[in-house]
């Protein structure tokens, strides 16, 4: 009976490569593994799929009656639907351990890792099977997106590692600018409405029962915005006229490590005193801002007296 890898809903590069990777490993041992997708691939997935030439994998949303293996994700409700009509017999993991149970003993193997693709280097490694040239390739760009070019405090000396070694057997010589590839994918811009920019990862937060929202946009260059920059003004208006204190959106250039905040607000002066800056136009340039979690609530938070 076959097994069928699958990683997390709202698939990322990650748990897509992550099936694939783990399905070879396993079908170089004799078993019978398919790799699956929960979801569509976003656009920076799709380009590393076409770039090393595999195909998306099946979609598979229930697991009614199948065997199951998880990768990227140990949590129910990021898993298939109706996990305990079928039965999960392998996790592959580097989050923290979810909710997810079984009434059998499975291969569970997780580490503290910035990827599961790191983990599965080790797996490879500890078989002692080889790993193909575009899979291998296909696992490095998975580290370098999860751990964001080894930017993000996630990432650690393991990921650096086999990022190291997975450069050698994919061929890959630039892996600089195999992120910069990734980055463009995953940030195009073009031809997406305003209001939908602002939108892709957007939220609302309450400060001293003031309404304020924050957008953020990840950015290989601000000039992938720059022709735009009226016309997002323009969906943070329409945003802030729907009864909001402050609307502001996070132009975050990833590769210069900082954040071109653009500004709408009931008061200037609270935002300006928030990040110690100076609003030009709607704006203002914030070195190192690249977390709205742990920089930009906080900060606001501070300012609004929360
Ligand atoms: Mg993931
Ligand atoms: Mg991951
Ligand atoms: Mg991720």
């Amino acid at each position: 009976m076959s097994v069928y890898v699958v990683g997390h809903k709202s698939p990322d590069t990650d748990s897509v490569t992550a099936a694939i990777a783990y399905a070879e490993l396993m079908k170089a041992k004799g078993e019978d593994y398919i790799p699956c997708i929960n979801g569509d691939p976003n656009p920076e997935t799709k380009m590393v799929l076409e770039k090393f030439g595999a195909a998306t994998p099946t979609k598979l949303s229930d697991a009614t009656g199948k065997k199951i293996a998880l990768v990227d994700h140990s949590d129910l409700a990021q898993a298939p639907d109706n996990l305990s009509a079928g039965e999960v017999v392998a996790i592959v993991d580097h989050h923290k351990i979810g909710d997810v149970t079984t009434n059998n003993p499975i291969f569970f193997c997780a580490m503290p890792v910035g990827c599961t693709g790191t983990v599965l280097k080790v797996l490879y490694d500890l078989d002692g099977v080889a790993i193909k040239p575009n899979v291998a390739g296909m696992m490095m760009a998975a580290i370098l997106s999860d751990t964001v070019n080894f930017k993000s405090p996630t990432c650690t000396d393991a990921d650096k590692k086999a990022v190291a070694e997975l450069k050698k057997i994919s061929g890959v010589t630039d892996t600089d600018g195999l992120f910069m590839e990734m980055l463009k994918a995953k940030s195009a811009v073009a031809g997406v409405p305003p209001m939908a920019l602002l939108d892709r990862d957007y939220k609302d937060f309450d400060m001293k029962g003031k309404k304020v929202g924050v957008g953020q946009l990840e950015l290989a260059t601000l000039d992938q915005v720059a022709p735009m920059r009226d016309a997002l003004l323009g969906a943070m208006k329409e945003k802030k006229a729907g009864g909001r204190h402050s609307v502001l959106l996070m132009l975050t250039d990833v590769v210069k490590e900082g954040t071109d905040l653009m500004v709408l607000s009931d008061e200037p002066a609270i935002i300006e005193s928030a990040f110690n800056g100076k609003l030009q136009n709607n704006s203002m340039w914030i070195a190192g801002m690249m977390s709205r979690k742990k920089q930009t609530i906080p900060n606001l938070q501070k300012a609004f007296g929360c």
